[in-house]
């Protein structure tokens, strides 16, 4: 699922595309997942995009904002005139556009289109008013973000707060990194690359990560991030930015997808491969206690 650097690439992108352009029409193929009514976003002309834990978020200047999170292989692709010449469409986006699997199309005053792929269809577009956005059930319910983004909108995920979090759990520490109710925009990923990167075994209970570890814990998580922002995201399962094209980061990964290769740390141990909490989980067993 993308985390906070593909949602992050994807809500710079689409400023890029959409800001100063008004909404002249939306087609909507499928009314799970677009909920709100399209009419309140019909002649908003969109002012900026903002990003809250893994949703992103599209203001318009009358008032509502169109709320979006991709879940799984929810993708945002733009066409039109602030695109000239693109390159070729990812072959991740299954059926092309539009195909049988646009969900829904926005269409903008200067010819510009962009469509919601989505072949899983967990992922959900909520039309929303400006005002409520940060107390929205989902965003109001979000942990504090790591910083790693100069513009973050939500609370700032500080060492110390990260340290008060794992301090009241004995929930494995994995989990809890992923947990968006603790921390927003870290998941699988992030997580597995973050736990190698401070040699701490996702099985451990967080609160028995204290002191310099909380400390190597914390800097990893933001180090790693900082890299999936440098690549543009990691384009693992379905994730394309707004472009067409896809991130880099799943070419950079440093434990996650490595299961059978040699640990590029130790060079002593191969990563195993186990499932926690349902999720792929990638350790070397030497580096990681
Ligand atoms: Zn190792």
């Amino acid at each position: 699922m993308p985390e906070l650097p593909e949602v992050e690439s994807m809500k710079l992108q689409l400023a890029k595309f959409l800001k100063g352009h008004k909404i002249t029409s939306v087609v909507v193929n499928n009314r799970t997942t677009f909920q709100g009514d399209e009419k309140n976003i019909i002649g908003g002309k969109v002012i900026g995009t903002r990003r809250f834990g893994k949703v992103s978020v599209i203001d318009l200047d009358n008032g509502y904002s169109i709320l979006t999170h991709v879940k799984l292989t929810g993708q945002y692709i733009y066409r039109g005139a602030n695109l000239p010449n693109p390159r070729s469409l990812s072959p991740k986006v299954t059926g092309g556009i539009p195909g049988p699997h646009t969900l829904v199309i926005f269409k903008l005053d200067n010819k510009g289109i962009l469509y919601y792929n989505d072949v899983r269809r967990f992922g959900w577009i909520k039309i929303t008013k400006s005002e409520e956005v940060k107390t929205n059930s989902f965003i109001g319910k979000l942990g504090p973000e790591p910083p790693v983004v100069q513009d973050f909108t939500g609370q700032k995920l500080t060492l110390e707060l990260f340290k008060q979090i794992l301090s009241k759990t004995s929930r494995p520490i994995k989990i809890v990194l992923m947990d968006q109710e603790k921390m927003g925009g870290v998941g699988n990923i992030y997580a597995n690359d973050a736990l190698w990167l401070a040699g701490i075994d996702p099985r451990r209970k967080a609160k028995s990560i204290e002191g310099k570890a909380a400390e190597e814990l914390y800097k990893a998580v933001l180090t790693v991030l900082k890299a999936g922002l440098k690549y543009g995201g990691a384009s693992e399962l379905a994730f394309v930015t707004p472009d067409g094209e896809e991130g880099e980061y799943q070419n950079h990964t440093l434990a996650y997808g490595h299961e059978g290769e040699l640990c590029s740390r130790c060079k002593k141990a191969k990563f195993e491969k186990y499932f926690l909490g349902g999720r792929g989980t990638y350790v070397c067993p030497v580096c990681q206690k």
